[in-house]
């Protein structure tokens, strides 16, 4: 008897205490949110046509989407008459890893609208990612950021700049790398064929490597082997490696990049929608832009740069190999039959070694140093450089019309192919400042060539499915509250080849994970940004 009344007496203090908390919660004025967002115009990712609705959110997750939130009930207010709210783009395809370290900001992203960036593309990654992550968490950063990891970087570790294929302990070596990689949050594992080592690995070496992904899911991102006369093969190959295996392929920064295959858009398209209709999951990212940017060692025959720089330098000094690399350089990089000025369509972005040609063609280089203008002397000019470490440079080589034709296709994606800058460092490729809000103000603006809601469904939803994000990429009420706020009419990027370090114009508001991290062309030092872990990721 007297252990009930115990019970029941606890039980009603218990209650009591309850009772007491829910009035104290609700009292600051019935503050259920956090922010709202208001009176915007609602492209919520999923490609439909615009809607009229407020958002609420509260730690950091979108809680209400509704025609109208009383705004009584939020702490804070973002008015969004005449603005565009979307979700915050996702761009699947950067280098950011080489630098998130020293410039967690993101600004240059941030203020594009840019809030989750994936880095280790183009099979180049920060080894390893557990150590990455861990500093990350602890320093913060304003983006969400994930990577893939890269066969050039594990198979350099394995193998450094061996030629041969590898062997049995090798291999296995390699599948223990990236398998470790995956479990440490790798959303993908990615390739890099252009370059080395990987430019020496056979179709084989990559199934079999990939084959780890079947174990732990996450997908196969490739900058393939060959972007110009062999892309078809090239796509074959990609499509390959993924089939064999049962995972999906993101072919990585798609293009026509050389004038001998212009507008022949068929050798993309063919080979991927054949494959889409066997069943195999095959997606393209694309940059808004006719030029590329990358260095110069795959301009070069790659059998020079066995066993590692070294080896290289003394190769060079034998004029019968010199002469080899130099034909095949003006063969790659420096002729043209439509009668384009290559020594013109190349400019110098980035150099340790030779910091005045940043800015420059390689037709100003030469005539500042009292040069003849010759493919020749072009090509003594790559030679040397590359002898100095490399430079990364800025190629002209596509052609407008494929660049939109390519952009149209439903499965292609948009994707930056930049890197974290600091603001006035370097002659960077534009893209690194300009690609969304390029697509937005040239592409669906000016010229028409996709409609909003189909642009930012590339920007979001689909990068998103692509690698699973179950709680990013639409607006929708339990997703995290990464959302920016555009002006439709104004929205353009002001990056240029000449000028590239530039924010662009019209992206109003950028939240990450509910707070805002970019305001009216500031950036407000906030650092919400989570890392985005794939799908063998276990620990936290
Ligand atoms: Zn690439």
């Amino acid at each position: 008897m007297k252990q009930n009344f115990l019970k029941l007496g606890a039980g009603l203090v218990f209650i009591l205490i309850f009772l007491i908390l829910l009035v104290f919660n609700c009292r600051p004025a019935g503050k259920i949110f956090d922010l709202a967002v208001v009176n915007g115009r609602v492209v919520d990712g999923s490609g439909n046509p615009w809607f009229r609705a407020d958002i609420g959110i509260k730690d950091g997750k979108i809680v209400a989407l509704k025609r109208r939130i009383n705004q009584e009930e939020a702490k804070e207010v973002l008015e969004a008459e005449g603005l565009v709210v979307a979700p915050g783009f996702i761009d699947i395809h950067t280098h950011a890893d080489r630098n998130i370290l020293e410039i967690p900001s993101c600004e240059n992203y941030l203020s594009q609208g840019v809030t989750t960036l994936i880095g280790g593309n183009c099979g180049g990654h920060e080894f390893p990612l557990a150590e990455l992550f861990a500093r990350l968490k602890k320093q913060g950063m304003s983006c969400n950021f994930g990577s893939l990891a890269g066969h050039n970087t594990i198979r350099e570790r394995v193998m450094g700049m061996k030629m041969s294929p590898p062997t049995a302990e090798e291999m296995s070596k390699m599948k223990d790398l990236l398998r470790m990689e995956m479990k440490a949050g790798a959303l993908g594992f990615s390739t890099g064929l252009a370059y080395l080592p990987g430019t020496y690995s056979s179709t084989e070496e990559l199934i079999e490597l990939a084959s780890v992904l079947r174990e732990t899911g996450g997908f196969y991102a490739t900058h393939m082997r060959n972007q110009g006369k062999k892309i078809k093969q090239a796509i074959e190959e990609s499509i390959a490696i993924g089939e064999k295996n049962g995972i999906p392929v993101q072919i990585s920064h798609i293009k026509l990049a050389d004038e001998e295959v212009w507008n022949q858009i068929g050798l993309i398209t063919g080979p991927v929608e054949e494959a889409r209709a066997r069943g195999v999951e095959v997606t393209l990212d694309e940059y808004p832009y006719t030029a590329t940017s990358s260095g110069f060692t795959s301009s070069f025959p790659q059998d020079v740069f066995e066993g590692g720089k070294e080896k290289f330098l003394e190769r060079m000094n034998d004029p019968e190999i010199y002469q080899r690399v130099k034909a095949t350089i003006i063969k790659n990089r420096l002729t043209s039959s439509r009668g384009i000025d290559k020594l013109s369509a190349i400019i110098i972005a980035r150099s340790r070694k030779f910091p005045d040609y940043e800015g420059k063609t390689l037709r100003q280089i030469l005539e500042s140093k009292g040069q003849e203008p010759t493919p020749d002397n072009g090509a003594d000019l790559i030679i040397e450089i590359v002898k100095e470490g490399d430079a990364s440079a800025i190629f002209f080589q596509m052609d407008e019309k494929d660049v939109e034709a390519l952009m149209k296709l439903p499965y292609t994606m948009i994707g930056s192919d930049g890197g974290l800058q600091e603001m006035g460092k370097g002659h960077p490729h534009p893209r690194n400042y300009g690609t969304f809000p390029r697509i937005l103000g040239e592409y669906v603006r000016n010229r028409q060539v996709l409609t909003l809601e189909e642009a930012i469904r590339k920007m979001t939803s689909l990068p998103a499915q692509t690698m699973r994000l179950k709680d990013r990429g639409l607006i929708r009420e339990g997703m995290y509250a990464d959302l920016v706020l555009f002006d439709p009419e104004t929205v353009s990027d002001m990056a240029t080849f000449q000028n590239p370090h530039q924010y662009s114009r019209g992206i109003v508001y950028v939240l990450v994970n509910g707070q805002v991290v970019w305001q009216k062309g500031k950036y407000t030092g906030k650092k919400p940004g989570k890392i985005i872990y794939g799908p063998a990721f276990s620990g936290q």
